[in-house]
């Protein structure tokens, strides 16, 4: 292979600018060219990419967000806009392309292997944590970090008024984020789209912990329930504590990525150039059991997203 094309597409997430450092240089090490895309599968269809070379990844594998841009293109969903696509890759000449983005991205690269035979390799790059073959995303652990560092900060002033703070938390279907920076953060409870929940049982667990001797309590709330909002006003019409909300909102979406997600970035983007390169495509790489792996983008995105009910019954043991 001569020639490949990256994009990035859905939600942005810290480690997606480490990552395309990862494919450029990997693949200009073997020789090979890339045409980065601007703005995802937007770019594609509208022609707007240019060749990148060594000196134009320089400086972004500490920065959060994405060098390249993205987009949520609705034209790439019609056979017309997947056509369009396609024609640019063949006028540049392009043999392959590395997709780095969530479930929707995999499946736009899914479209573009099946319907044109385009080896495409996905890069798993969203803060939600929520594709089932990798044990890890992109961007998942940066954002926990930032979550957690907000927790630390609310816990101060919950403590000193001896308040209820309900902190609601990204992720969108998935409760992964709520549930990883809810066990490392110490909070009390947690509520996530995948276990329904109940007020008498949340009051009830508060109290205990009152009882007990604790002075403030946390709870996170995934997105994918309702907002922290409704959920505290809820909470305050049904007890005497003092409660008060806060969304974190899209600061978790942003910020230098962490150590662990450049690790990931540089495994996932020399994984994915190594598997162009040897003339293999249609697959995602991920991470699992620590080792990095790749999948078919089929099998991949038809898999469905687990919760891990060990860690959340691990909360409930610890966080009293
Ligand atoms: P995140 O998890 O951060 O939201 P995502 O990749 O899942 O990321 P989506 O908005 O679902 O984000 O998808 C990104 C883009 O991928 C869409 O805007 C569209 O261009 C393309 N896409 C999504 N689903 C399909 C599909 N079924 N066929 C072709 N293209 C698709």
């Amino acid at each position: 292979m001569k020639r490949i094309g990256l994009l990035t597409s859905g939600g942005d997430a810290p480690g997606m600018n480490a990552a395309i450092r990862a494919v450029v240089r990997t693949a200009i090490y073997y020789g090979i060219e890339v045409f980065g895309i601007e703005r995802g599968y937007a770019g594609l269809i509208d022609d707007t990419m240019t060749q990148m070379e060594m000196r134009s990844v320089s400086d972004i594998v500490q920065r959060g967000g994405t060098k390249l841009r993205t987009a949520r293109c609705l034209e790439m969903l019609t056979e017309e806009g997947q056509r369009q696509a396609v024609a640019t890759l063949e006028k540049h000449g392009i043999e392959g392309l590395v997709v780095i983005g969530g479930d929707g991205s995999f499946r736009g690269a899914k479209s573009l292997t099946e319907g044109f035979g385009i080896p495409t390799i996905g890069i798993p790059g969203t803060i939600d944590n929520d594709l089932e073959y990798t044990d890890y995303t992109l961007g998942f652990d940066t954002a926990v970090n930032t979550c957690l560092d907000i927790i630390n900060k609310l816990r101060d002033t919950m403590t000193s008024h001896e308040r209820i703070s309900v902190v609601e938390v990204m992720g969108r279907h998935c409760g992964d984020i709520a549930l990883y920076a809810g066990i490392t953060s110490g909070a009390e409870i947690i509520v996530v789209p995948e276990i329904a929940y109940n007020m008498d049982d949340i009051i009830s667990r508060i109290n205990r912990s009152r009882a007990n001797g604790k002075r403030s309590n946390i709870i996170v709330i995934a997105e994918g329930v309702m907002t922290a909002d409704a959920f505290a006003k809820q909470l305050q019409e049904m007890t005497s504590y003092s409660v008060r909300a806060t969304t974190i909102g899209h600061i978790q979406r942003g910020g230098s990525p962490t150590m662990a997600d450049r690790m990931l970035a540089a495994q996932f983007g020399n994984k994915a150039v190594h598997l162009l390169k040897d003339g293999i495509g249609n697959r995602v790489v991920g991470i699992h059991k620590n080792e990095i792996i790749d999948m078919d983008i089929i099998e991949a995105v038809s898999m469905k997203k687990k919760f891990n009910y060990e860690l959340y019954e691990t909360l409930q043991m610890i966080s009293m």
